[in-house]
């Protein structure tokens, strides 16, 4: 990390690079500065700033999920002119930003898997109904960040690459950057980034999953070593869960599901539209073709079904996740009742509920539904996906059976009598399996992101007794390093 007037010298330098030809260091080895325009050192909002000799560029703009209003923005006010704009996957916390950033600068264009292309416009769409909807009911005056209107200039921007293969960019004077994107597992359309520049090699993880999912298959990241990695950090603080695989808990949620509908009750599986959802759609699926799966209706709601066609689009046009829209005529899928239901009071259609969102955000269907469920001990709750531990989600995973959970908004406190349970479907990658990654990379240099500060911590340790010549940066907001 540099202090202040290391990073005079560098601006210095940066000047340099930019008004001249380069010089004879930098034409065998150019400098490379990361900034990270996240407003805190957690998972965040997040942007990276890249420099690397003249080339200026982002990877990823996300909104802050736990933060409202312009708060949730990185840190976008003093942008230098970008050469371009990595985008790594489709969730909010790496695209939600994405459109300030083009209205500030309209001609730069997105590099993004041929699967995120597809879907970044309607998951934006949705973001823009959500902030409407957060202004009328919160009050979030600065809501909405963006407009209806402003998307479609998003969608021109953006340039699929194909996944795998070598693209160079040109930049001033005979200045060039190659960018290779390979599959970062994760969800549909995620990928990690390679930018090489005369003898640099950085790569990027974004979010990452080494193995293969029901729906989305593992990551395909390089094998030849790289100077620079960037990684993300998400399971820092989790200590890896022996004999736990994704097939025991399809065994078990299946074998949970199948008890609670035999005794008459229903299950509620929150789930996040993007992905997890159809994840879960395809699991119950599968499921029931082999007969595994008990009898019952099944309801979904909102962005999630509607995020079916977008799915099945990516599934025939790009390979990148295997979903297939006739699930949800073969499991029979209903939509949610509109009929009012009081909070405390059992839903009368029983069945599996499987609705956003995973976290159980307030004022969304799951929560809705969780107000009829959970008073009842012949219900379940199975959360499927990440649950921070301020969510309600989070706070419900804390509760044990006869405490209390508040629904404020319904007038509601229910006593928590149904099953809750917790099932590991994660789409990152275990904390070892990102050290084994770093090792097999050998870089120089390993710079953290996207994770909170007790999993930084980790890998900070861990990283530096495991690549003991490797210089390990964990960048505060806003503060540029030189890698
Ligand atoms: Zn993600
Ligand atoms: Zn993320």
């Amino acid at each position: 990390m540099e202090d202040a007037r290391g990073r005079v010298s560098l601006a210095v330098f940066r000047f340099h690079l930019r008004g001249r030809a380069c010089c004879v260091v930098c034409a065998d080895f150019s400098p490379v500065i990361l900034t990270d325009l996240n407003s805190e050192q957690d998972i965040g909002a997040n942007c990276l700033l890249a420099e690397i000799g003249p080339f200026r560029f982002l990877i990823d703009s996300g909104v802050h999920p736990k933060k409202l209003g312009v708060a949730s923005l990185p840190r976008l006010g003093r942008l230098p002119e970008l050469d371009f704009v990595v985008l790594t996957h489709c969730h909010l916390d790496h695209l939600g930003a994405l459109p300030v950033v083009l209205r500030k600068q309209p001609r730069v264009e997105v590099l993004c898997s041929p699967a995120s292309a597809l879907v970044a416009k309607r998951i934006l769409r949705n973001s823009v109904t959500v902030m409407l909807r957060q202004r009328e009911e919160a009050g979030v005056r600065d809501y909405p960040l963006f407009s209806y209107e402003e998307l479609d200039a998003v969608e021109k921007a953006l340039r699929p690459l194909p996944l795998l293969s070598r693209r160079v960019l040109r930049g001033v004077g005979d200045a060039e950057i190659a960018v290779t994107l390979h599959p970062a597992g994760h969800v549909a359309g995620a990928v990690g980034c390679l930018l090489e520049h005369k003898h640099r090699r950085i790569f990027f993880t974004g979010d990452v999953l080494f193995h293969d999912q029901e729906t989305v298959s593992r990551a395909e990241f390089p094998s030849a070593p790289v100077d620079t990695l960037v990684t993300e950090t998400t399971h820092g603080a989790v200590a890896p869960l022996e004999g736990v695989s994704r097939a025991g808990e399809t065994a078990r949620l299946l074998e949970l599901v199948n008890g609670v509908v035999a005794h008459g009750g229903s299950v509620l599986i929150p789930a996040f539209a993007f992905g997890r959802m159809h994840e879960m759609l395809t699991l119950l699926g599968e499921a029931r073709r082999r007969g595994a799966l008990a009898g019952c209706p099944v309801f979904c709601s909102g962005l999630g079904i509607d995020l079916a066609d977008y799915f099945d689009l990516m599934t025939r046009k790009t390979g990148a996740v295997r979903f297939r829209r006739r699930v949800l005529q073969e499991l029979g899928v209903r939509s949610l009742s509109q009929r009012f239901v009081p909070p405390g009071r059992d839903l009368p259609e029983k069945g599996i509920y499987l609705l956003s969102s995973g976290m159980l955000v307030e004022n969304t269907p799951a929560w809705r539904v969780a107000a009829n469920l959970l008073d009842h001990a012949r219900n379940a709750v199975c959360f499927v996906g990440y649950c921070d531990p301020d969510s309600p989600g989070g706070r419900l995973l804390g509760c044990r059976r006869g405490d209390t959970f508040a629904f404020p908004g319904l007038d509601h406190v229910a006593h928590v009598r149904a099953r809750v349970e917790r099932f590991y479907f994660s789409g990152h990658a275990g904390r070892d399996e990102l050290v084994a990654f770093a090792r097999r990379c050998d870089p120089r240099s390993i710079v953290l992101t996207h994770g909170d500060p007790p999993a930084r911590k980790w890998f900070e340790e861990a990283l530096a007794e495991e690549l003991p010549g490797a210089r390990v940066f964990d960048p505060a907001p806003g503060v540029a390093v030189q890698v």
